[in-house]
Order: structure tokens, then sequence, then C-alpha cells
């Protein structure tokens, strides 16, 4: 970490010159433990801050010029003004997660100044560990240090949400950008996305290890399915109000009313309502197996949940199957399952320490000898939220 943030305070002042205070930032990504598609729903979910990161080195500038340089897009720098109109850019540019945080602080009327900005990463991009949060939050987090202001956690993450629909054009829950604005060291997040409540839940490193391991394989033809699966749950709530009036999302809805439903549910529709309602109640019985440390039982629940987004959600892809088959076999294993929005990215696993050597070694040998590509395995313990590191 201190080398990363010596070299990239060295970048920074090569493409910006020398002077002045620099603030440098670190925004993690996240991993999922479990409650996968239960956030657009109001339910819950149990996600953890990684120790892949973007690190942003930044200063003020006087003029209220934003000039922004990543080295992972570094054919093109961001450039606008914070005293404007602050203009969503194309779809697919990277500049919408500078811009869209910049414009949201805006629209709140805090006060902002312009700033260089120079990012590195360690977290890969597009991988389902939520860069685009990461960069949201950390953007947010450089311009309100900057201007010296302050915020709380969550109503950063609020906004940065609005920042992602608005700007991104991803109609995305509260997930991650709650838990990359407010994670906690050495704890998971039982985050409740209706109220917002949360409850950290303990991860022992001498007990545990979370495994992260990256398919590194995308399925082609891949757009509109995060807005389907919003339609079918909406479908189903749609179903479940004529009964009920007061129900308004798929939280509220029992296991036992779906399946009593299933008759008079479209096909499609009765399995993404299965999966969401067993899903919720799966991550809140996951996070007291956790406190109590029972984590066989609570790994069991990590590999149902992977069933059910296979066989009800629909979005599993056969590498992260692999994946996921492959680790439940190997020794001190308590679970694993693909975790984020799925049609690619990444699985987690809960595996004990001293069988995590071995288990990285067999994990990406079984793929690789599958697929013939090679998985990055990230082992991470449960970092703080994005903060001011300098
Ligand atoms: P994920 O959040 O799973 O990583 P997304 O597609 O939601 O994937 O977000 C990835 C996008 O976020 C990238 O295409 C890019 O536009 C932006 N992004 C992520 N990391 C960086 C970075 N280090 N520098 C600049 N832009 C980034
Ligand atoms: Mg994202």
């Amino acid at each position: 970490m201190l080398d990363h943030l010596q070299q990239a305070k060295e970048s920074f002042i090569k493409r910006f010159g020398e002077g002045g205070r620099i603030h440098a930032i670190r925004s993690p990504g996240r991993v999922n433990l479990i409650g996968e598609h239960t956030d657009y729903n109001d339910g819950f979910v149990c996600p953890m801050a990684i120790e892949p990161h973007v690190l942003m080195i930044c200063r003020a500038r006087e003029d209220g010029q934003v000039n922004v340089h990543s080295s992972a897009y570094a054919e093109h720098d961001v450039r606008f003004s914070v005293d404007g109109e602050i203009a969503r850019a194309r779809s697919g540019d990277w500049s919408n997660y500078v811009r869209g945080p910049a414009a949201m602080l805006r629209s709140k009327g805090v006060p902002m100044v312009g700033m260089d900005c120079y990012i590195t990463n360690t977290l890969p991009t597009g991988s389902g560990l939520s860069s685009s949060a990461a960069m949201e939050v950390g953007t947010m987090l450089a311009l309100l240090t900057l201007a010296g202001n302050e915020m709380g956690a969550q109503e950063i993450a609020s906004l940065c949400q609005r920042a992602e629909h608005e700007y991104a054009g991803m109609p995305c829950g509260i997930m991650d950008q709650s838990i990359v604005a407010g994670g906690r060291e050495g704890h998971a997040m039982l985050l409740d996305c209706r109220d917002l409540s949360r409850r950290f839940i303990p991860l022992d490193p001498l007990e545990l290890r979370v495994v992260v391991v990256n398919s590194n394989f995308k399925p082609q033809l891949v757009g509109s399915e995060y807005d389907d699966r919003g339609r079918e749950c909406e479908a189903g709530v749609a179903h479940f109000r004529k009964l009920n009036p007061g129900i308004t999302h798929l939280r509220d809805v029992t296991l036992d009313q779906v399946l009593a439903a299933r008759s008079d549910l479209d096909e499609t529709v009765f399995r993404r309502c299965r999966h969401v309602v067993a899903e919720n109640a799966r991550c809140q019985q996951f996070a007291e197996l956790m406190e109590k440390r029972q984590y066989e039982q609570a790994g069991e629940l990590m590999v149902q949940s992977h069933e059910s987004l296979r066989d009800d959600y629909d979005v599993s892809t056969t590498h992260l199957d692999h994946l996921v088959d492959s680790a439940v076999r190997l020794k001190g294993v308590y679970g694993s399952r693909m975790t984020g929005a799925g049609f690619g990215g990444c699985t987690v696993s809960l595996v004990q320490p001293r069988h995590v050597e071995q288990f990285a070694e067999q994990i990406r040998a079984s793929y690789m000898q599958t697929f013939d590509i090679t998985p990055d395995v990230i082992v991470t313990t449960a970092t703080n939220g994005a903060q001011l590191i300098e």
C-alpha cells in the first residue's frame, strides 16, 4: 500500500506539478458474501469492502476546473468545470463516474472547488467487484475534502447511487455505494436496504479467509438482463399486491405465499420471486450463523444461494458454476457462490486460513484446464470503506 501510494504521488506530481496540499483517498471494491439481487427488492445484503481499491491523489484548484487522469483509462482524461452545468458524457465513458458525483453535489448546493486528480487502481474494472461505486464514492470524498466539507457515509452512498442511475445509466440498488462508503475493517455489513439499518458482522482472519476468484470471462450479448430482472420482480409484486395492497416489494412476501402462487404466476416470474424471497431469508440467517461462528452452516447457505441464482434467477455462467463446483470439493472450504450481478464476474469462497494456498493453486489449475483462461485469485480481509489516508 505504501509503495503504491508513493508511486501514485510521484505520478501525480509528474503530471500536475509540485506544490500545494496533496491528499490521498483509498476507495475499495466490495464483495457480497450473500444476499444477491435483493437490494433493489428492498431486502437484505451482506457485503464487505475488500483490499483491492482505487487510489485517488488530488489537490484543489482555484479555477473550478476538474482534471482527472486514470492510469486504467489513460487514452483520455476527464475535464469539466464545477461552476457550470455538469453534463453527462456519452454512455460507457468513464468520465460519467466522475461527472455524476460532482453533479450530485452541485444539485445539493454543496460548495465545490476544482481539482487535479490522478487515479491508480489495484481493483479490476468491470468484474463485479464494484469499481463503479469505488470511483463514485472516492470522487465524492475527494470533492468534499478539497472544499473542506463533510458528509455522512449513508448520504454519500445515496447520492452516489443516484449518480450511477443518472450518469452511468445503471439502475442499481443501494448495496455497492453503501458498503464502499461505510465498510468497516474486519467486518461484513448486514444491510437492510429498506430502512438502511446495518449490523456489522465480525470476520476473524484467524478463522476465515475470503477468497474472490475472478473468472475473467464475460458472455457476449449481455445487455438488458439487469433491467429484465427488475421488471420480472415488479411483475411478481403486482401479483401479490392484488392479495395485499400493503406489499410494495418482494421484501414483503413470504416463501409460503410464493409457493402458493405458483400456478397463478408466469413460470419465470415465479422462479425470480422464489429466489429473491428465499435469498432474503438466507442472508439474515447467514449473518446470525457467522456471528455464532457456525461457518459450516453459513457456508451451506452460500451454496444454496448459488444454486438459486443459477436455477431460479438465471444469472450464473458455466464458468462461475465450474468455480463453485470445484471450490466446494476442496479442503477447508466452508462455502462458495457467484457474487455480484452475475453474467460473468467473480465467485466468493470462505476458506480456512491454513488451506488457502492450496485452494488458490487447485482452483486456478482446474479452471485453466477446463476453460484455458487464467483466473485471478484474490485473498482478502474486510477493510474500511473509502477514506482519506493522507
Ligand atoms: P464493476 O462496478 O463491476 O467494476 P461497472 O461496469 O459497473 O463494473 O463499472 C466499470 C466502469 O467504471 C468502467 O468501465 C469505467 O468506466 C469505470 N471505472 C472503474 N474503475 C475505474 C478506474 N480505475 N478509472 C476510471 N474509470 C473506472
Ligand atoms: Mg458497478
